[in-house]
């Protein structure tokens, strides 16, 4: 069972939305039918960054005893997130086949780019980058096609080129992980 996780109060009709996307990207329905609430841990958030460190959260959501029954783990925050020594990241997978993944959606709000709000786009966005690092949890390795969600994605222009979907290759490799 792949649990779905955020750092603020729920907004359960959204959620239902991502979970019904996850699942026909995965053709599979096992995600958790309700989305927990879990609070960041302080220690993640940088004050001079105004950033979170994303290995912190991932290992805080590993040490937190209500995650412990789910196979995997997508969290899902607000916050900008960093990890090493990249300025930024969309999301992040503990390792390739690891238990926990974290997917920030700061970035994929059109007004972070100075545009008008667009809740469609904000929906297709965070479905990708969520898809991608499950796709981690589950073994994948990025994929050198542009338009396959296992693509690495460094600005939102990739993350909007990419579709939602896995490549013919990758899907027939994830077949076999489901
Ligand atoms: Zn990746
Ligand atoms: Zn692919």
């Amino acid at each position: 069972m792949i649990a779905i996780v955020t750092f603020k109060k729920a907004d359960n009709e959204f959620f239902a939305e991502l979970k019904g996307r996850l699942e026909r990207v995965f053709q599979s329905e096992d995600f958790s039918d309700s989305v927990l609430s879990l609070s960041l841990p302080l220690a993640a958030f940088n004050e001079e960054r105004k950033q979170c460190n994303s290995p912190k959260i991932l290992r805080g959501m590993l040490d937190n005893s209500a995650l412990e029954n789910y196979d995997k783990v997508l969290g899902i925050v607000d916050e900008d997130l960093y990890a090493a020594n990249l300025n930024f990241v969309f999301g992040q997978a503990e390792s390739i086949g690891g238990r926990v993944c974290l997917v920030s959606s700061r970035r994929l709000y059109q007004s972070f780019y100075n545009l008008p709000e667009n809740a469609a786009l904000f929906l297709m966005r965070l479905s990708k980058e969520a898809a991608h690092e499950i796709g981690h949890l589950l073994g994948m390795t990025h994929c050198h096609n542009k338009s396959c969600v296992m693509t690495y994605s460094e600005s939102i222009r990739e993350v909007d080129f990419k579709r939602g979907q896995f490549c013919s290759v990758c899907k027939e490799k994830i077949k076999e992980r489901c």
